[in-house]
C-alpha cells in the first residue's frame, strides 16, 4: 500500500509528479483513497419515454442524430441537434467546439450518448454530452466511478476514463484479502461492516447499486470514526491537563448592571446562555464555549456581562477582534456601559501610539484596566496581565486554535474562553469541526425587529433598482453596495470594485461615496470606513472586506452585485449588515440573467427566509462542508473524503458515540485492534493515543 504511485502499470514518473502535485497522491494507498465523486450506471441505456422528473442523474442512451443546426452569431453561437432512440426525440446542444462536432458525426450512424438530461422547453435535453460510436461487440460497463479531476490534469490528457484504468490496475496487482484492515475487528462485527478490501473495490469499480451501498457505508464510518477519536481524544487531554479560574461570585459590576444600566430584558435566550456560561465557570474546569448567534441577536452583551464575572471574581477580561473597526465599535459599546458602574476600559489596537500603548501595558500589568478591547496586538508579547480570567473572541473564523493557545499562555491558569461567531453552523458539525468546543446558541432575536426585504434582481431592472436607492438616500438612509472578490486576480477584483465606484458616483451624482476594498492599507481602509459610519459618506462601495461585525444602523440597503458567486452564509453576513435600526431595510441580490436553476435555488433560498440556522444547513447542503468558512483555521484541519456531515448525520452520532465507547473503557478492544487504531490514526493525523490514559 505504501509503494510509490509511479511503479504501478501506466503511471510512470511524469504522471506520478502530475498525481502528486494536484491530487496530492503519492503512494497505492493514495490512489485507492480517492473516491470517485459520483458513479454512473452504464448498465442498460434508458429510452427516451422513461426519463422523468426535471433533471435527471447522468444516463446513456442509444440512437441516431437526424439534423445539425448552428444558431446565433458570434459568442452566443451554439449546435444543436436531434437524436432520436427509434422512438421519441431528444435535443443536443453545443455551445462550443461547434465546427470540430458539426463534422464529427454522421448521420444514420449509431451512437451512445451519455449525459445529464434536463427537461427544457417542453423537450429532453443533453448539453454536450460524452458521445460514442455503438459497438455491440462491448460488454455493457456497468457502474462506473466518475472521478474529480482539476483543470491541470484534464491539459496533461487525465479523464475518468484514465482514472478507472489506473484504479483498475492497482486493484488487479493487489490481493485484496490481503490489504491491511484499518478497523478493530470489535467494531466491524459490531456495525456490521464489509471488509476494507472488499469496500474500496466497491467504491472503483461496483458490482452492483448494493455493493456501492455497503462500501460507502464502512468507508463513511471508518471516516468519522477516525475523526471523532482524534477529537474526543484531544478535549480530554486538554479537560485533563487545564485548571480554570473558579468564579463563583456574581458580584457588584454584574448585579448594577443587571439592574440599573442594562436599557432593555434580555431575551430568553440570552439568559439561558448567560446561565450555561456560569455554570461552566463555578467548576473549576476550563471553559472553552462557541457562542452561535445570528447577527444582531445580542452576542456582545452576553460577552460583556460574562466579562463582568470575571471582574466581579477579581480577574480581567479580553475581548478581541479581528479587525481594528470591530474593536474601535466594541470599545464604544462596551465603554458606555462599563463607565456607568466605575469599571475601566481601554482599546489596544495596531494604531496606538507609542506612549498610549505604555499607559496600558502598565495598567494591564498592575490590573488597574478591567477590561481590554483589541485587535491581534493584545496577543502580541509585550501585553501582560495581572489575571486574565476570561478572554472573549469575536468572529471565530478569523482566529485560529494556535491564536486562541497564545491567549492561553498569557496567565497562570488558563482564561475562560468565549468564542462568538455569526457563521452558523449547525450543531452536528459545530461538534465535530470545532470538537474541543461547547457549544451555546442564541436563537432569538430581540423582540422588534422588522425583517429585512430580500430581492432578486437582473441587469436589466438596474434603473428601478437605482431609484430605490434614491429614495433611501433622500429619507436621509445610507447604503451598502458590495462587490465580490475574485481570489485568483486582485488586480481584476480591484478593477470591479473600482470601476463600480466609477458608476456609482456617475449615477448618484451629488451624492458622497467611501470605497474601500483588499489591497488598500489597513489605515486607509479605516478611515474610509469610518467616513461612512460617522455619516460623512452616504454610499459604501465594497469588497467583501465589510462582511463582519461593522454596525451602522442608518444603513436600510445592502446591494450585492454578481451575488451568484457568493456562497449563502456570506451572502447572509452581508445582509446582516442592514436591518441594524429601526427602519425597514432591503438586501437586493443582483445577478445575471442567465444563472443555473442550482443558482437560482440557492439565491431564491435567501429571498425565503432570513433564518441563518436554515441557511447555512441549505448552503451546507449544497456546497459540502469542505467549502465552509472557518473549517480550514479551525486548527483541525481535515477533509473528508466519502462523508458529509451534513447529509451523515446520523453516522456522525453512531461513530461519535463508538469513540467514546472506547475511551471511556466501555467497550474493550484486542491488543491487535488497539495496534490497528493507532497506526490508522498515525496515517490520518501523525498521531496515536497513549492508551495508559484511558481509563
Ligand atoms: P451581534 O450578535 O450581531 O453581535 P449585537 O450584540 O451587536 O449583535 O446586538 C445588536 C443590537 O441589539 C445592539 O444594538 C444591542 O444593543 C441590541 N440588543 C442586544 N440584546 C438586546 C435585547 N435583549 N433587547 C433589545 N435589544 C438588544
Ligand atoms: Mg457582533
Amino acid at each position: 500500500m505504501d509503494r510509490d504511485i509511479k511503479y504501478l502499470k501506466g503511471v510512470g514518473d511524469a504522471r506520478a509528479k502530475i498525481l502528486a502535485s494536484e491530487l496530492d497522491i503519492h503512494t497505492f494507498r493514495d490512489l485507492l483513497y480517492y473516491f470517485p465523486s459520483r458513479h454512473v450506471d452504464r448498465s442498460k441505456f434508458y429510452h427516451i419515454r422513461d426519463l422523468y422528473g426535471v433533471e435527471m442523474p447522468y444516463i446513456q442512451i442509444r440512437g441516431k442524430f437526424l439534423n445539425f443546426v448552428k444558431e446565433g452569431e458570434g459568442r452566443k453561437q451554439r449546435l444543436t441537434a436531434a437524436f432520436t432512440d427509434g422512438d421519441r426525440l431528444c435535443q443536443v446542444t453545443w455551445f462550443s467546439k461547434i465546427q470540430t462536432i458539426a463534422g464529427m458525426y454522421r448521420p444514420g450512424v449509431e451512437y451512445v450518448l451519455f449525459g445529464k438530461p434536463s427537461f427544457k422547453f417542453n423537450a429532453w435535453q443533453f448539453v454536450h454530452p460524452e458521445i460514442e460510436a455503438y459497438d455491440p461487440s462491448r460488454p455493457p460497463e456497468g457502474f462506473r466511478g466518475i472521478y474529480g479531476l482539476t483543470e491541470i490534469l484534464r491539459k496533461r490528457g487525465f479523464t475518468s476514463r484514465l482514472m478507472q484504468t489506473l484504479t483498475s490496475n492497482l486493484l488487479n496487482t493487489l490481493s485484496l484479502d490481503k490489504i491491511p484492515e484499518t478497523l478493530p475487528a470489535e467494531i466491524i462485527k459490531e456495525r456490521n461492516l464489509i471488509p476494507l478490501g472488499k469496500a474500496l473495490l466497491g467504491m472503483h469499480r461496483p458490482e452492483s447499486p448494493a455493493h456501492l451501498q455497503k462500501a460507502m457505508e464502512r468507508l463513511k464510518f471508518e471516516e468519522l470514526f477516525y475523526l471523532e477519536l482524534h477529537i474526543l481524544e484531544f478535549s480530554r487531554k486538554r479537560n485533563l491537563q487545564l485548571k480554570g479560574h473558579v468564579l463563583t461570585k456574581v458580584g457588584e459590576a454584574f448585579n448594577r448592571f443587571y439592574s440599573s444600566v442594562l436599557p432593555f430584558p434580555l431575551t430568553g435566550a440570552q439568559k439561558r446562555v448567560l446561565r450555561e456560561i456560569r455554570e461552566d465557570m463555578r467548576t473549576g474546569r476550563q471553559m472553552n464555549r462557541l457562542l452561535q448567534g445570528d447577527v444582531g441577536s445580542g452576542k456582545t452583551l452576553v460577552a460583556f456581562m460574562t466579562m463582568l464575572l470575571a471582574v466581579d471574581n477579581g480577574l480581567q477580561a479580553a475581548l478581541m477582534a479581528p479587525t481594528e473597526i470591530l474593536a474601535a465599535q466594541h470599545a464604544v459599546t462596551l465603554e458606555e456601559w462599563a463607565s456607568r458602574i466605575g469599571v475601566k476600559v481601554a482599546l489596544l489596537t495596531g494604531s496606538t501610539r507609542v506612549a498610549e500603548r505604555r499607559r496600558i501595558a502598565e495598567g494591564l500589568k498592575s490590573g488597574e484596566i478591567s477590561i481590554i478591547v483589541g485587535t491581534h496586538a493584545l496577543i502580541e508579547d509585550a501585553v501582560e496581565f495581572r489575571n486574565l480570567g476570561v478572554a472573549v473572541i469575536d468572529e471565530q473564523h478569523r482566529f485560529g486554535v494556535a491564536q486562541r493557545a497564545r491567549l492561553w499562555s498569557k496567565s497562570q491558569t488558563a482564561p475562560h474562553v468565549l468564542v462568538m461567531t455569526a457563521t452558523p453552523i449547525p450543531r452536528t458539525l459545530a461538534m465535530t469541526v470545532y470538537g474541543d468546543l461547547d457549544v451555546s446558541v442564541i436563537d432569538e432575536l430581540p423582540p422588534g425587529r422588522k425583517p429585512i426585504q430580500t430581492w432578486l434582481r437582473y441587469d436589466d431592472n438596474r434603473n428601478e433598482v437605482y431609484r430605490h436607492v434614491w429614495n433611501e438616500l433622500r429619507a436621509g438612509r445610507q447604503v451598502y453596495i458590495v462587490y465580490p472578490l475574485i481570489s485568483e486576480s486582485e488586480k481584476l477584483d480591484l478593477k470591479s470594485a473600482e470601476e463600480g465606484y466609477q458608476r456609482i458616483c456617475e449615477i448618484f451624482r451629488g451624492v458622497s461615496v467611501s470605497l474601500v476594498h483588499g489591497r488598500m492599507k489597513p489605515a486607509e481602509k479605516d478611515a474610509q470606513m469610518q467616513r461612512f459610519v460617522s455619516g460623512e459618506t452616504r454610499i459604501l462601495v465594497a469588497t467583501t472586506v465589510i462582511e463582519v461585525g461593522v454596525n451602522v444602523p442608518n444603513a436600510s440597503v445592502m446591494i450585492i452585485e454578481n451575488a451568484e458567486r457568493f456562497g449563502l452564509s456570506q451572502l447572509h453576513q452581508l445582509r446582516g449588515r442592514v436591518g441594524r435600526g429601526a427602519d425597514l431595510s432591503y438586501c437586493i441580490l443582483m445577478s445575471k440573467h442567465q444563472i443555473s436553476a442550482d443558482t437560482k435555488k440557492r439565491l431564491g433560498i435567501m429571498t425565503e427566509t432570513t433564518d441563518g440556522f436554515l441557511i447555512s444547513e441549505a448552503d451546507l447542503k449544497l456546497r459540502g462542508p469542505g467549502d465552509m468558512e472557518g473549517t480550514q483555521q479551525s486548527g483541525l484541519a481535515f477533509s473528508l473524503k466519502v462523508s458529509n456531515l451534513a447529509r451523515d448525520g446520523q453516522i456522525v452520532a453512531v461513530a461519535r458515540d463508538t469513540a467514546s465507547r472506547i475511551l471511556d473503557g466501555r467497550m474493550l478492544l484486542m491488543p491487535d485492534s488497539i495496534a490497528v487504531i493507532n497506526r490508522e490514526l498515525g496515517v490520518r493525523f501523525s498521531r496515536s493515543i497513549d492508551w495508559s490514559r484511558i481509563s
